[in-house]
């Protein structure tokens, strides 16, 4: 039997057990996806048990373990992807031709999901990323490709300056402290990477949603509540929304592909149901 699982810490609340198993059990694979806690501590020695001894196809990494993982690879000389190495993170990892592998498919879910959900109307014009964090880097890669014009606006204006640095882009990236009119009446996208939305976090936007035009797509990776706040309010305004359980739902398909040898396929009820299944179990 095939085995794979999420490391992280804490893990319990994580939703990949219940994607991976929806789709084992859809192709009628013979194979298993648990999710596995990690003491920080124990990282190394935990990664070479399950890769090297338990014979794991492979795994994926959640928090806080992305980075940690980026830079083991890097000390061991294991191969990293170039979207990986371009994020300085990994969150899928799997083996081929005897090689262990690191990859980062949070940059393809995060784009799969915008795509699917703006019927592909966002090219070129301009964006607005808020946040400068992992989930904001995989989100960076993917909007350079998509648009002219960049903002990024974090608390710590330091972090972005350097998210910015971090990438080649040919879009043009601007570093901004809040969201003047001139600027808010252009965006086409405005996307939240922040943990600004998640359930028991009370903290709130800094800028007016109500000075962004209501045709700018507003796209929120928080999906703990499904539509936070920002959503909300962006809804009262008749502004289109995209939830961010999409972006978890593709980036797990590069994993299973990988481990389980079938490329998941969903038509637009089979996601609708398995993102039902993902919301009932949000605790
Ligand atoms: P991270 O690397 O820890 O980054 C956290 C980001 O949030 C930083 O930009 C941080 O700003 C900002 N932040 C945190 N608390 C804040 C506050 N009170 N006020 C303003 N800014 C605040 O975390 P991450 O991995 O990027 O994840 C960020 C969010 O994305 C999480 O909610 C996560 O659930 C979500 N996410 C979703 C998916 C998905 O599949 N939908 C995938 C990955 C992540 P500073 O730089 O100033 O600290």
């Amino acid at each position: 039997m095939k085995k794979s699982a999420v490391i992280g810490f804490p893990i319990s609340h994580s939703l990949s057990p219940i994607l991976h198993n929806f789709l084992l059990k859809k192709y009628q694979i013979d194979g298993s996806y648990e999710a596995i806690p990690i003491n920080p501590e124990n990282l190394e020695l935990e990664f070479d048990y399950l890769i090297l001894k338990a014979d794991y196809q492979g795994l994926n990494v959640t928090i806080p373990f992305k980075e940690d993982i980026f830079r083991l690879f890097k000390e061991r000389g294991y191969q990293i992807t170039p979207k990986a190495l371009s994020v300085q993170a990994i969150n899928t990892i799997y083996k081929e031709n005897d090689q262990i592998i690191g990859s980062n498919s949070d940059i393809y879910g995060f784009e799969q999901n915008l795509l699917i959900n703006s019927q592909n109307k966002l090219k070129n014009g301009s964006a607005l990323l808020i946040g400068a964090g992992g989930a904001a880097s995989a989100a960076l890669f993917s909007l350079s490709s998509m648009f002219d014009n960049i903002y990024i606006m974090n608390r710590t204006r330091k972090k972005a300056e350097n998210l910015a640095k971090s990438q080649k882009s040919a879009a043009k990236i601007q570093i901004i402290d809040d969201l003047p009119l001139e600027i808010a009446q252009k965006l086409d996208l405005i996307v939240n990477s922040t943990s600004i939305g998640m359930k028991n976090n009370d903290f709130e936007h800094s800028f007016d949603l109500n000075q962004v035009n209501n045709d700018c797509f507003v796209y929120d990776l928080v999906y703990n509540p499904l539509y936070t706040e920002l959503l909300k309010k962006a809804q009262e305004t008749g502004k289109p929304v995209i939830t961010g359980i999409g972006m978890l739902i593709y980036q797990a398909f590069e994993g299973f592909e990988k481990w389980f040898g079938v490329k998941p396929n969903l038509n637009p009820d089979e996601i609708q149901h398995l993102t039902d299944l993902l919301i009932s179990q949000i605790k």
